[in-house]
């Protein structure tokens, strides 16, 4: 038996959606608004019809205008840049996700950077990264922004805490950096050439996971009462079944630390409900009208 609290993530997620499902009706009510969030998929990577599915549906299931573009994987750079250019035009559309990986002909970087920043609900344009980095407003990426609310709503004040954040991309290490140095805790970003990472990980109050690499943080990695937050998703084979697993070893790291999110129904369900908070955002500020309380 785990001796760690289990932040329930879906749980967590549902409470945010239904928030996001009364500023949505408020939206509507007051200012003849209907956010909409438009997702552009390329290709046929079977996870990510599955994650364009479950955005789509919550999506609708939140009160908003959901619409899906679907390009072929042969579809070239500029084809995608002139559907995103599009999107830029559209005044029905607030919110625009490019679902990643795109096919190699396609320009990623590219692509991100030519999505209007005002409707990045992804938060991966330069522009919001800046701002996020410089601690102004910006749309924060959707996997740090749940993981953080969840810390929030555990721990309370942040201030002070030692943080250790493993994995320094640009979509969840470093914008997870971002926001906990906004949090003023004292931050460590850890990578693949980090020296003695055990070591790292057990001064951390509050360990982010995001590698990548199946149950690679293991329970003796993990400071007794630490907070962490499990970001990793990983298909794995056990006793020949398909399994999802974290990053972190959960069974070992739930003897030792405070608190910890499972996989799945941790973090994963967060980054959707997120997106939905971020689609929200993007549409008031698009048409200069306060964001409705929750
Ligand atoms: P990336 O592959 O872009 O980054 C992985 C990071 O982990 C890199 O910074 C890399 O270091 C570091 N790393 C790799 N191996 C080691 C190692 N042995 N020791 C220390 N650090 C290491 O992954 P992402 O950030 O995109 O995703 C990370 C995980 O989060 C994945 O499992 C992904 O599926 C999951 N994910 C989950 C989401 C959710 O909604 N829950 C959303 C997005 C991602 P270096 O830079 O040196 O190479």
């Amino acid at each position: 038996m785990p001796d760690a609290a289990i932040i329930d993530g879906k749980a967590f997620a549902e409470r945010v959606r239904a928030g996001v499902a009364r500023q949505v009706a408020a939206l509507k009510q007051k200012h003849n608004l209907v956010p909409g969030l438009t997702v552009l998929l390329v290709g046929d990577d079977p996870a990510s019809h599955v994650y364009v599915r479950s955005k789509g549906k919550a999506t609708v299931e939140a009160g908003m205008k959901s619409d899906e573009i679907r390009l072929p994987a042969t579809a070239s750079h500029a084809e995608v840049l002139g559907t995103v250019q599009k999107l830029n035009r559209d005044p029905t559309v607030h919110g625009i996700l490019v679902q990643l990986p795109l096919p190699r002909q396609v320009d990623s970087t590219a692509i991100i950077n030519a999505i209007e920043p005002a409707k990045d609900v992804d938060g991966f344009h330069v522009i919001n990264a800046g701002l996020l980095a410089t601690g102004q407003d910006a749309m924060v990426p959707c996997t740090p922004l749940g993981s953080l609310l969840m810390l929030k709503d555990r721990l309370g004040d942040l201030a002070g805490m030692n943080a250790v954040v493993v994995g320094r991309s640009n979509i969840v290490g470093k914008p997870m950096a971002q926001l906990l140095i906004k949090e003023s805790c004292t931050v460590t970003v850890a990578h693949s050439k980090t020296r003695d990472l055990p070591a790292v990980c057990r001064g951390a109050d509050i360990l982010v996971a995001a590698v990548g690499r199946p149950e690679m943080i293991k329970g003796d990695w993990v400071k007794p009462g630490a907070t962490v937050i499990d970001v990793g998703i990983n298909r794995v084979e056990r006793d020949g079944k398909a399994r999802l697993v974290g990053d972190v070893d959960f069974a070992g790291a739930a003897k030792v630390a405070g608190a910890i999110t499972p996989v799945p129904g941790g973090v994963g369900p967060m980054t959707i409900a997120c997106l939905l908070v971020n689609t929200v955002t993007a549409a008031c500020r698009q048409h200069d009208v306060p964001v409705p309380p929750v």
